[in-house]
């Protein structure tokens, strides 16, 4: 029998904002704008406002109208990713299994404990730590249980500041016929849809479906469902390790010859803006302070010459944007002699805001269509596709292959 904690913090992005500024405690506010949630909807409700009906993704007309007095907050990812930091840092001193499920979530596996009292302390524990080290606004609520599914169910069924123990399967399977077939991580409406198509509507409805009727229907799927309906799951905890923190990102070229062509250091700053932007999104991460520097082709007491200068821009991992900072920062150091050098880089770095920030129709296209130039390039080698607005700003010719034969570096 395994003990798991799943632990979620309640209306994390609103709490956070109420325990940083106690004159928006007690009070309904939605967070919205900031770094990449849309101006226009609500990304994060507060308890608060969640009594008034108030929802994450509801457009502010609409939460407006069912609460006049919100009020708005400007999104900060710093300030969370700032809290997750010290969560986290809590949580590791109870169980070195620890699976990161969302910027609010973990789960917990703890060895050599049974479902019962000595989780229970660890739980009650927990959440006296993050009164007294986060603060004393912040609230969690945590499930604890057998397997990650029912752990999850459990930290959801009392909220906020919840603890509920599913002790056993006995006991899963009743509370599994008290909920919604949505209810539990893994059923999303689409789901429940063909489900009511065939005529279940419950859990024990589905544990009357036949394993090959549901693999007919689900593929693989069907397995997991059938499994859901019985609370089974074995899945194990994936681990959270900690990664070396990446200071920089940069890459630089030596040409094999002496150049003042514009045209030519234009393309290179093309590519090494794109790859350093590329390595940047392989290891979801956003910079603000890009670098450049060049070296002329003339040795000067045994040493060369050159410049460099930095910049600092919005947080992004976008190629194009790093270019035209790259651009502009070269126009401003160059002064038109030959080069034989150029180098780029990218630092204060810091991990990319999570998924649900980005609320934005748009901002999730960007996003897909990055993945996708990511995954063909990863796939057919640097530059096969590249964006148009790309192809436009210059003539593109392939360059044979020197580039980059002088490796990647860190600064
Ligand atoms: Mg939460």
């Amino acid at each position: 029998m395994r003990t798991i904690l799943h632990i979620d913090f309640n209306s994390f992005f609103a709490t956070v904002e109420q325990q940083a500024n106690p004159r928006l405690r007690g009070k309904p506010i939605g967070v919205t704008g900031g770094d990449r949630m849309e101006r226009t909807v609500i990304g994060a409700a507060s308890i608060e406002a969640k009594h008034f009906g108030v929802k994450t993704g509801m457009h502010l007309y609409d939460a407006k109208r069912l609460c006049p007095e919100i009020i708005l907050v400007r999104g900060d990812s710093d300030k969370y990713l700032e809290v997750t930091k010290k969560f986290l840092n809590i949580i590791k001193d109870y169980s070195p299994y620890v699976e990161m499920f969302s910027i609010d979530e973990v789960f917990i596996e703890l060895k050599n404990a049974a479902v019962g009292n000595s989780a229970l302390g660890v739980a009650l524990i927990i959440k006296n730590r993050i009164r007294e080290e986060i603060g004393e606004w912040m609230r969690v609520s945590i499930g604890i249980s057998y397997n990650k599914l029912m752990a999850k169910l459990a930290s959801n069924l009392q909220k906020p500041d919840g603890l509920v123990v599913i002790s056993n399967q006995k006991q899963a399977i009743q509370i599994l016929d008290q909920i919604e077939l949505n209810e539990i991580c893994g059923i999303g409406l689409r789901i429940k849809k063909r489900l009511n198509n065939m005529g279940v509507f419950s859990f024990k409805d589905l544990r009357l479906v036949p394993l090959k009727a549901l693999l007919a229907s689900f593929k693989s799927y069907g397995q997991t469902l059938y499994n859901m309906s019985r609370g089974i799951d074995n899945r194990p905890i994936l681990p959270f390790f900690e990664k070396e923190e990446v200071k920089s990102i940069g890459h630089r070229h030596t040409l094999s010859h002496d150049t003042n062509d514009q045209e030519e250091i234009k393309q290179l700053l093309l590519k090494l803006t794109e790859l350093v932007a590329r390595r940047l999104r392989a290891k979801k991460l956003v910079g603000r302070t890009v670098s450049v520097w060049y070296r002329n082709s003339l040795k000067v007491d045994g040493g060369f010459t050159g410049d460099g200068m930095q910049m600092t821009m919005p947080y992004t991992s976008d190629g194009i944007e790093i270019f035209r900072a790259s651009w502009k920062i070269f126009h401003s150091i160059w002064t038109g002699d030959k080069i034989r050098m150029v180098g780029v880089s990218i630092s204060n770095l810091k991990p990319q805001n999570p998924q649900n920030l980005s609320l934005l129709p748009e901002t999730i296209r960007e996003e897909v269509i990055i993945e996708a130039l990511d995954k063909i390039n990863d796939k057919f080698g640097e530059f096969t596709l590249q964006r148009g607005t790309l192809l436009g700003t210059s003539k593109m010719k392939r360059m044979p292959n020197p580039f980059l034969s002088d490796r990647r570096f860190k600064l």
